[in-house]
């Protein structure tokens, strides 16, 4: 699947649902959203039918997202019927890791390969605050042990930089990744509808991040671990973790985005932000060919987002990222 501007697109962010069991603060409005009715939701068998299809045009690697994911049901039955599919070489899973104590194991036995980790401070108090949910942070912590214990290990864990709110652990982020081969990636807040306040007064930015870390060890850039994203690794010498940084706003990377989005109620999206997308679901449902629709997709593919700091000009009316699977 080539877009018009060049690029291989071989990877889909799959969202199966819109709900979640936290609130971050950077991501959605404490009172929720008005979620997607169900009889809108892409079945488990109608995302299997888009992603067998798209795996005919080139598709390789998907990644199953939400809101959190884990809150709908039966997700390792959607992860096996997945890996059947010829083609896919790589079903990974984005999750906040309050219910991963409960499914690691059948998540890893369904056939996840891989599991991102949100995770936004080192302390409790933090992690419950930003989430807007107190008695999270153990059940994440049980959640992280349990995947490394499913054999999920090396764990990718995603912190947004929040100014004032735990830029001051980013140092300490960084230390455990010179104990354990976690792939610890700092994200800059992205401006969305219901956190312009946010992302205009607390941005931080992963230039300033490491930064602050090279005044404490040189970091020496490195590969980094499978997946192919766009953020950046670095390593302190002989340390067997990475630091990644991901850099939506200070260093746009779209020239090498790869990727398309399919949201719960089965729109397929060629960019994070904007306006456009394709609803593959009624024609699915009408017995219609889709791949029309995908190519379509494919060939309105922007060169890159708009985004602007502290404004929400550029999103296209996306008021929260766990509308779209982030
Ligand atoms: N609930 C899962 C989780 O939190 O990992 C998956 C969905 S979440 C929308 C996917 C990723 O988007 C998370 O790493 C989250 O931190 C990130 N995210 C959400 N809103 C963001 C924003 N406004 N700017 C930057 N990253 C954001
Ligand atoms: Fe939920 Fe993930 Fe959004 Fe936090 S970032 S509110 S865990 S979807």
């Amino acid at each position: 699947m080539l877009d018009t501007f060049g690029r291989r697109v071989e990877y889909l962010r799959v969202s199966v649902t819109d709900k979640c069991n936290l609130r971050c603060t950077y991501c959605m409005p404490m009172e929720g959203m008005p979620w997607m009715r169900r009889d809108e939701l892409l079945t488990y068998e109608e995302i299997t039918s888009i992603v067998r299809i798209m795996a005919g045009m080139g598709l390789r690697r998907v990644r199953i997202t939400g809101g959190e994911p884990l809150v709908r049901r039966d997700l390792p039955e959607l992860v096996s019927m997945l890996k059947g599919i010829p083609g896919i070489d790589d079903l990974s899973l984005s999750t906040n890791a309050v219910l991963l104590e409960e499914h690691a194991r059948a998540l890893r036995d369904a056939g996840i390969d891989r599991v991102n980790v949100s995770l936004d401070s080192l302390r409790a108090e933090r992690v419950e605050a930003i989430a807007r949910r107190p008695g999270s942070f153990p059940r994440i912590m049980a959640g992280l042990d349990a995947a490394e214990a499913a054999g999920f290990a090396p764990l990718k864990i995603n912190v947004v930089l929040i100014r004032g709110v735990n830029d001051d652990e980013i140092e300490d982020f960084a230390a455990i990744t010179r104990e354990r081969p976690w792939h610890v990636r700092f994200i800059e807040l992205m401006p969305t509808g219901s956190n312009l306040d946010l992302s205009a007064r607390q941005f931080f930015s992963c230039t300033e991040a490491l930064r602050r870390l090279r005044a404490v060890e040189e970091l020496e850039p490195v590969e980094g671990p499978p997946g192919n994203g766009p953020a950046t690794y670095h390593r302190f010498p002989g340390a067997p973790g990475t630091v990644g940084a991901i850099t939506p706003m200070s260093h746009n990377y779209c020239d090498r985005c790869n990727r398309m989005r399919l949201t719960a109620d089965g729109h397929l999206r060629p960019c994070l932000f904007g306006e456009l997308q394709t609803n593959l679901r009624d024609p699915l449902r009408a017995g219609a060919d889709i791949v029309p629709f995908i190519d379509e997709t494919l060939r309105i593919k922007p060169e890159r987002h708009h985004l602007v700091q502290g404004s929400d000009a550029g999103s296209g009316g996306l008021v929260a990222l766990s509308q779209t699977g982030g």
